[in-house]
């Protein structure tokens, strides 16, 4: 009779989006799972702490991004299709073009086509017919992707944790200290388990200085909501789609659940602590996005701001994420570098990462600590553009 290898215990430190969806997998091999957050699944503080999040499949030449893109939503619709249908919108996404020629719109173009993306190309002037609300200054073609849209960001993974719950998880709240360098690992804040996967975010670098300081760097990002006009349909889907301007480095989404016109520039703010940075948005920031909305959406320009959220991005060099086994802990796994785009991929980078987990095996280089060098604060975009 075969026999089977009996599987670890598995704690996982942070229950962002990461963590918890990486617990969802272990605990769906069969693995017996604690999650641990110091401060609660998708708390204020937290990157997957915002409203919504985008979900797209185009990722230029970067493959892995689109098959994850496709992988997660479809998770994303079944669970949801289970437990609540709001978490998900479907608006459809728009990349903005600004020159005929542009390599990663080309590249996103033949990865739709491998793998099967429903797509439109529009001009200028079919942009401007079929979404009313923008302007279309400065545009030479878009790409609309259909299945694409708005995830509820916060609401979503404390729903999954929830599940999870219902569904035997011990979940406990409690703030991990370090492990020491050269101890094995047995247990972490009263909780033994055999592996430890550490998805801590932007509290990552916090957590492993010598490891990961200067190499995830957390950076301050603001979000704005705008109030629209009394009904006018032109800022909902399927009028107004999930869109981004590389060209300005900005993006945003249609109002969902009332709260309003989404935007927020994508660039990289300053480095900052995500456990005490102050969250009030400066006066400054609000008009620099009204010169913004004057040029794209004019309807815009003199909108009551409705709502504004304070973020963190927590960068890696390039923008990849970081899945890889500590270096000198064989039990210990790093998760994290998110770097402004990981949301939509959180069921497929909690698939990848628990198959690591339970079966062993090398992460790709893309995802490899020795791939994460040291962040450049004068390059403050991401080598991922968009969302
Ligand atoms: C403004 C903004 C807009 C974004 N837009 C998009 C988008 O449109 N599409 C998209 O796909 N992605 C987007 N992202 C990126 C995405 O939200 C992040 O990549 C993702 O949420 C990161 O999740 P995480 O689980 O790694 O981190 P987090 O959500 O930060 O979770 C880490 C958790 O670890 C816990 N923790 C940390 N240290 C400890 C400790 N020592 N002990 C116990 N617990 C600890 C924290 O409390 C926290 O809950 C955006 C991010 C921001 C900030």
């Amino acid at each position: 009779m075969a026999q089977t290898k009996p599987l670890p215990d598995v704690a996982v430190i942070g229950s962002g989006v990461f963590g918890a969806w990486t617990a969802f997998m272990l605990r769906k091999a069969g693995a017996t799972v604690t999650l641990i957050d110091q401060h609660g699944p998708a708390n204020n503080r937290a990157s997957s702490g915002g409203e919504s999040r985008i979900t797209r499949a185009g990722y230029g030449p970067k493959e892995i991004y689109t098959r994850w893109s496709i992988e997660a939503l479809a998770i994303y619709k079944d669970f949801y299709a289970q437990t609540d249908p709001t978490l998900y919108n479907e608006t459809g996404f728009l990349w903005m073009g600004r020159t005929n020629d542009d390599a990663y719109m080309i590249a996103n173009l033949l990865a739709f086509k491998k793998f099967g993306v429903k797509h439109d190309v529009l001009s200028r002037e079919e942009i401007a017919k079929r979404f009313p609300a923008i302007g279309i200054d400065g545009l030479a073609w878009g790409i609309f992707e259909y299945h694409a849209g708005g995830l509820m960001a916060r609401r979503g993974v404390a729903t999954v944790v929830r599940h999870l719950v219902k569904n035997g998880l011990r979940y406990e709240q409690a703030r991990v200290v370090p492990p020491a360098p050269a101890a094995k690992i047995s247990s972490v804040a009263g909780v033994k388990a055999g592996q430890f996967v550490f998805a801590c975010g932007p509290w990552l670098p916090q957590v492993f200085p010598d490891l990961l300081k200067g190499r995830i760097r957390p950076t301050r990002q603001e979000v704005f909501y705008f109030a629209t006009p009394p009904g006018d349909p032109a800022f909902r889907a399927p009028l107004l789609p999930a869109w981004v301007d590389p060209g300005d480095t900005i993006y945003g989404l249609p109002d969902l659940e009332n709260r309003g016109f989404k935007i927020a520039p994508d660039g990289h703010g300053r480095e900052v602590d995500p456990e005490t940075q102050e969250r009030v948005v400066p006066q400054a920031s609000v008009d620099k996005v009204r010169l913004y909305l004057q040029k794209r959406f004019p309807k815009l320009a003199q909108a009551p701001l409705a709502q504004a959220e304070v973020c963190q991005y927590e960068n890696s060099v390039n923008g990849d994420y970081l899945i890889d086994r500590h270096p000198e802990h064989d039990n210990v796994w790093l998760l994290g570098g998110g770097s402004g785009h990981g949301y939509k991929h959180g069921p497929a980078v909690g698939n990848y990462t628990a198959n690591l987990v339970l079966n062993g095996g090398r992460t790709e280089d893309l995802f490899a600590l020795k791939t994460k060098t040291l962040y450049d604060p004068s390059n403050r975009s991401s080598t991922i553009p968009g969302k």
